[in-house]
């Protein structure tokens, strides 16, 4: 009993000092003192006869008045003169809410919109279904589930993880990815990174960074601007091994360990390093790792569990970058991209694309600056005459149309016939009902003059769910039609995601497509990681993408599928 008693509050310890940086960052709540609240901080989590006189007590040398009056509204249920108990965890629990917001099931989190301790605290103290149910969930609160929970809520965006990797390279080029972000998860807490040589951390100036403490393995910085903790592990010899072991889930890693005992008797693990008849396992690089223990080479985004990639080379087939040949979905200067349609083809030759769509909004997006039909028509006729003198490179005349509320297009039909490729997009009013919302997008899917659907679900990574719609009706009728699914690479979007792709794919064969979305070149290189990423979480193969078929197979396929689809809809009347 008096080993668990120290456990446990070991971890309350833990926790405390977690949130103690946490609120000091997100400032969750109103504190005018920050340095006060954390002194208060501190009295509470090794709470015994000192805090108890200090939050009790008369002197107020040490806490405010009104940080006191706090605490003991807080601890009432604690008054104990003795050293925080097994039993009053809980309370103590509650207590840490109450002070900094919490977290519960991800059901309860994606219902109310939370995706950090900030929302977490917003919800609390506005919507009163979601109080209730926390309290319904400390009555039976385990202190372990609040501590995994609490990272839950800690998650960020996939957008935002490789936003603060950006920034962290220009300080230290040599840094490498691991964890969530080399698995491309959507999800990232907290980002972890590895760097080959110790550097002196202390000296450098990371300006947004708030530098946390290190240890001898690693270091933690917080980056204030997207609101990620950053966990840099400094391995300093068996470099490739260390690596390995922070790149997978604990499930592939056991189980890849599981497979190898199978392989070779005599393989041990010790410190992280593998070992077989006692010596030690020489290795230059992942790809050797795996060959030498007799299996095929997994990519680190497909290291998530799951032993088929160890047995089955064919599920490795995925598509590869060097597959791509084309971006259909590529906004200009004629409406809210930042570049001209000159500078467009010549980035796109460089990057050895052999055509690109270019698929500015239609005339209703405001917002997005769409194009009326008259300035429509004259960046055509720049493109037919810009046609005439490139090489073996084509710009196709398209555009990302929004689809109306009634599911009809904001472009009508004799526009839309002139186009080589069109896109369907919802951009507004996407809060309708289920029905309304599916009929909608169906009668998009079916527009003969429709080659793909942009962004089909709407959702935003980490802050807007799926739109009210039946998925797997739309993906079929899609696959009918031969309407082209977009993986659309804004890291805000990644849309459709790898998980309903999986669902789907097998089932209703789509044709699927990775974009860019791209507004401004400079959003090229993620956009387009983003987009090929989530096709390979998908087991997407080459032969899925229409980004990797060659100009002349592209141009036909864009015509059979207006012609098939044209005579679908005179078929039936
Ligand atoms: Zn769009
Ligand atoms: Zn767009």
């Amino acid at each position: 009993m008096e080993k668990l008693n120290y456990k446990i509050n070991q971890r309350a310890a833990d926790v405390a000092r977690r949130l103690k940086k946490i609120i000091d960052f997100h400032e969750l709540i109103n504190v005018s003192n920050v340095s006060e609240f954390c002194l208060a901080y501190d009295i509470v989590f090794k709470w015994n006869k000192e805090s108890c006189k200090i939050v009790f007590g008369e002197d107020e040398s040490q806490l405010s008045s009104s940080m006191k009056l706090k605490l003991r509204k807080m601890f009432a249920g604690i008054k104990t003169e003795e050293e925080t108990k097994l039993s009053k965890i809980n309370n103590f629990n509650k207590a840490l809410f109450k002070f900094c917001g919490s977290v519960l099931d991800d059901e309860l989190l994606a219902k109310n919109n939370i995706y950090g301790p900030l929302s977490t605290y917003r919800a609390y103290y506005f919507k009163k279904e979601f109080r209730e149910a926390l309290n319904n969930y400390f009555k039976e609160s385990k202190f372990y589930d609040f501590f995994l929970l609490y990272f839950k809520s800690s998650k960020r965006p996939i957008g935002e993880a490789i936003r603060c990797f950006k920034k962290l390279k220009e300080f230290c080029a040599s840094l490498e990815p691991v964890g969530s972000l080399l698995r491309f998860e959507e999800m990232v807490y907290p980002l972890e990174l590895v760097l080959k040589n110790n550097l002196n951390f202390q000296n450098i100036n990371w300006k947004n960074f708030k530098y946390l403490y290190e240890t001898n393995f690693y270091i933690l910085l917080y980056d204030t601007e997207n609101q990620m903790e950053v966990k840099i592990y400094l391995i300093n010899k068996n470099f490739v091994t260390q690596k390995w072991f922070l790149s997978g889930t604990l499930r592939h890693n056991e189980i890849f360990i599981d497979l190898a005992r199978q392989n070779f008797k005599s393989f041990e693990v010790f410190q992280h390093n593998f070992f077989i008849e006692n010596k030690q396992l020489e290795v230059n690089s992942e790809k050797d790792l795996y060959e030498k223990l007799g299996f095929n080479y997994i990519y680190p985004e497909l290291r998530c569990g799951g032993c088929e990639f160890f047995k089955n080379k064919e599920e490795l087939n995925i598509v590869k970058f060097s597959d791509i040949k084309s971006d259909l979905h590529v906004h200009t200067n004629f409406s809210d991209g930042g570049n001209s349609i000159e500078e467009l083809v010549d980035f796109y030759i460089s990057k050895g694309y052999q055509y690109i769509v270019l698929t500015d909004h239609s005339v209703s997006l405001s917002q997005g600056r769409g194009l009326d039909i008259d300035k429509l028509m004259e960046k055509n006729d720049l493109i037919d005459r810009l046609n005439k003198n490139i090489k073996n490179f084509k710009i196709f005349k398209g555009a990302e149309v929004d689809i109306l509320e009634d599911g009809s297009l904001d472009y009508p039909d004799l526009i839309l016939e002139n186009l080589d490729f069109v896109i369907a997009s919802i951009h507004l009013n996407y809060d309708l009902d289920k029905n309304a919302m599916t009929s909608r997008l169906e009668r998009a899917i079916k527009n003969p003059y429709v080659h793909m659907i942009g962004h089909i679900s709407g959702r935003l990574v980490g802050f807007l769910p799926i739109y009210s719609v039946d998925l797997e009706r739309l993906l079929k009728l899609a696959s009918e039609y031969k309407t082209i699914i977009e993986i659309n690479g804004n890291p805000a979007r990644l849309d459709l995601d790898s998980s309903s792709i999986k669902l789907y794919k097998d089932r209703f064969k789509n044709l699927y497509a990775v974009n860019t979305d791209l507004h401004n070149i400079k959003q090229f290189n993620t956009r387009f990681y983003c987009s090929v990423m989530t096709a390979r979480k998908s087991y997407l193969r080459k032969n899925d993408i229409i980004n990797s078929l060659d100009l002349d197979e592209f141009e036909n396929l864009i015509k059979t599928i207006r012609s098939e689809k044209l005579m679908k809809k005179n078929s039936l009347f």
